[in-house]
């Protein structure tokens, strides 16, 4: 086989390309950041969706006539009042006809404004989807990056809350119609009396907005830093929260060391919340004065022209309302504007990182041939992104096709990151992997993938039903392979045994009376789910069978025959007795092979193996004895 002809371009490396904080910004950010842009980009859903614009328009309307409504009504009663003859009777029937036109007004707002809220959040839950997919198909070197995560952790802000980021944006944007309309009779009504408050209040609004956009740039720029703060208190919060760790944290009495660790992070999100808050109180102060001032000279002008005869006492009370509902329509738009250029910040991180390409491309190899195949690992090397430490050092190993190969060694002897690497989850830093003599990282990642059967050793079913963990999908289910596949992991009868069968649903996470496995229930579906995969070529194992009891341990290995037909096999076994099933057996010690051969000659041969073995064999007959 020709290992050194092949040619064909590489697949990328994103965990490493990534690694540097500049470049990583440059890829995820690749867009120049403009808030015309990311709203044309929030909008193109909801122009598409007609109800939603006309019940936008409308709601503008009703709500923005509300507080012209509130000024007519002050003038017509002023004059009624101030006309010869007035009667309590005329000026019931007037505020009787504006008080309907309030409450149809107010109704009609508030129904329009529910019924557009149920839409916007369904565009928020498209976009969470999108992003949680996201998530967790990209490579997953970057998934394993704190680095990266932190820079893009904060997709869910923008996705997780109904007042806030995408959602947020839509509703202040919708509010935004009806306060336009406001102000937009208040403004030409009070111009009429004098330019100079319209323009005072326009004036107010460019200053405020500045200000708050001054405010939400320095807390932008802090995002990653409460990114991490927030990462790391919701991984603890949820720790403590997991009903896993219940027992342990009881009975080794471990709440104090968890408030301990709490302690300092919940410290330090107070402070950069103190300085946000700080900033925004700065703010609220001279915006208040500013206010009072409009309200003060605007009322002065008004006087003025009452005064001068220009205006009616009845115009000068109506000038008066629409000058205090003026200035304050005046701070709910510069808010809302200031809120809309915040959030649209969060939104546009995260449809960057929505948009961002973060599964490693390329690869034009593929491997050929069917049934079990060969791998060779030649001096492979390999550091962590980000670590030095040297994990596996000048590797090379051949597990021929069809053999089942055995490895191991103590922990943290490089076993499970040498098969990250044979199933692709990460390119070696050095050295080179083949597979039927092709080189691994020129096959596309997916048709990697799809080579492997793999259990690893932290055995996590997901909150779908029985069938659906061992299909991986929740489609087109083939019953009679789930089925056969749980009957040779030995899990079948357990699955008979509840209500539900195949169909019960998993954990309490999402149901109530979801299914709690034992650990090596567990391991077993995880075998189950594996098996069920079709085309695989090779079977991956990290300790597959470390959580099964010593028979169901047995059994396992007697059905290896048919659980491997036509697979490689690689195991990582801490029992060394049940390293006998297999042709071969390769120990690892500080990232280098340093025995190898048959459970047999490393027993009669002096070294860790033997140690080992004697070790645990020594235990065993303990245990017998
Ligand atoms: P084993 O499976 O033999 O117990 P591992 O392959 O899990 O060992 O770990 C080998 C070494 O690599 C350990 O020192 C471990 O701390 C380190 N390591 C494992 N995963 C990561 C990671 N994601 N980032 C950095 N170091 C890691």
């Amino acid at each position: 086989m020709s290992q050194t002809t092949q040619v064909a371009p590489q697949r990328s490396n994103l965990a490493v390309e990534l690694l540097d904080q500049d470049r990583r910004k440059a890829y995820l950010h690749s867009r120049p950041r403009k808030l015309m842009n990311t709203l044309a980009r929030m909008y193109r859903p909801v122009l598409k969706n007609r109800r939603l614009v006309a019940a936008s328009a409308a709601y503008a309307l009703a709500a923005g006539l509300l507080p012209l409504l509130g000024v007519g009504v002050m003038h017509t009663l002023a004059g009624l009042l101030a006309a010869p003859g007035a009667t309590p009777r005329g000026m019931l029937l007037a505020a009787g006809i504006y008080a309907l036109g309030f409450f149809v007004l107010s109704a009609a707002s508030t129904l329009l404004k529910n019924r557009n809220y149920t839409g916007f959040a369904s565009l928020r839950i498209r976009l969470l989807n999108a992003a949680l997919d996201q998530e967790m198909t990209m490579d997953y070197g970057l998934f394993e990056s704190p680095g990266f995560m932190d820079d893009v952790g904060g997709w869910s802000r923008a996705l997780s809350s109904n007042n806030a980021g995408l959602e947020g944006t839509y509703h202040k944007i919708f509010e935004m119609g009806g306060t336009l309309v406001s102000a937009l009779g208040l403004g030409a009504l009070l111009a009429l009396a004098s330019p100079w408050i319209t323009l005072a209040g326009l004036a107010f609004v460019a200053v405020t907005y500045a200000a708050q956009a001054h405010v939400s740039r320095y807390k932008h720029a802090r995002r990653e830093e409460l990114s991490r703060l927030l990462r790391q208190m919701d991984n603890l919060s949820r720790e403590a929260a997991d009903f896993r760790a219940g027992k342990d944290l009881r009975l080794y009495d471990m709440a104090g060391r968890f408030r301990a660790t709490f302690a300092p992070l919940l410290q330090a999100n107070r402070k950069l919340y103190k300085a946000f808050t700080q900033r925004e109180v700065q703010l609220s102060v001279p915006e208040s004065l500013a206010l009072a001032a409009i309200d003060l000279a605007g009322a002065l002008l008004l006087a003025r022209g009452y005064l001068s005869g220009r205006i009616t006492l009845a115009q000068l009370v109506m000038l008066l309302t629409a000058l205090s509902l003026f200035a304050r329509t005046m701070q709910e738009l510069a808010g809302q504007l200031a809120a809309i250029k915040d959030q649209t910040r969060y939104v546009d991180d995260t449809m960057d990182f929505i948009d961002a390409d973060l599964q490693s491309r390329g690869g034009t190899g593929s491997v050929p041939g069917t049934g079990p195949v060969e791998v060779i690992f030649e001096d492979v090397s390999f550091h962590y992104p980000g670590h030095d430490k040297l994990v596996l050092e000048h590797l090379s190993l051949r597990i021929p096709a069809g053999q089942r190969c055995a490895l191991v060694g103590v922990n943290g002897a490089g076993k499970t990151t040498l098969v990250k690497l044979l199933c692709g989850l990460y390119l070696p830093t050095q050295g080179r992997i083949f597979i039927n003599g092709v080189d691994a990282a020129t096959i596309p990642q997916e048709q990697l993938f799809a080579l492997f059967g793999t259990v690893f050793q932290e055995v996590e079913p997901l909150a779908f039903t029985i069938a659906e963990n061992v299909a991986a999908t929740d489609r087109d289910i083939d019953r009679a392979r789930v089925e056969q596949s749980l009957k040779t992991a030995g899990l079948w009868d357990k699955v008979c045994s509840l209500p539900r069968g195949m169909d019960s649903p998993m954990l309490k996470v999402v149901e109530e009376d979801g299914v709690i496995l034992s650990g090596g229930e567990n391991q077993k579906l995880m075998i189950a789910r594996a098996l069920y995969r079709q085309g695989t070529r090779m079977m991956v194992m990290d300790e597959p069978t470390a959580a099964l009891d010593a028979l169901a341990e047995q059994k396992i290995y007697q059905e290896f025959d048919s659980l491997l037909s036509g697979r490689t096999a690689l195991f990582i076994s801490h029992r060394l007795a049940s390293t006998r099933f297999c042709d071969r057996i390769v120990l690892l010690d500080g990232g280098r092979i340093t025995q190898q051969g048959t459970h047999e000659e490393l027993v009669a041969r002096e070294g860790l193996y033997r140690r080992m073995f004697l070790t645990q064999g020594k235990y065993y007959q303990e245990e017998q004895a």
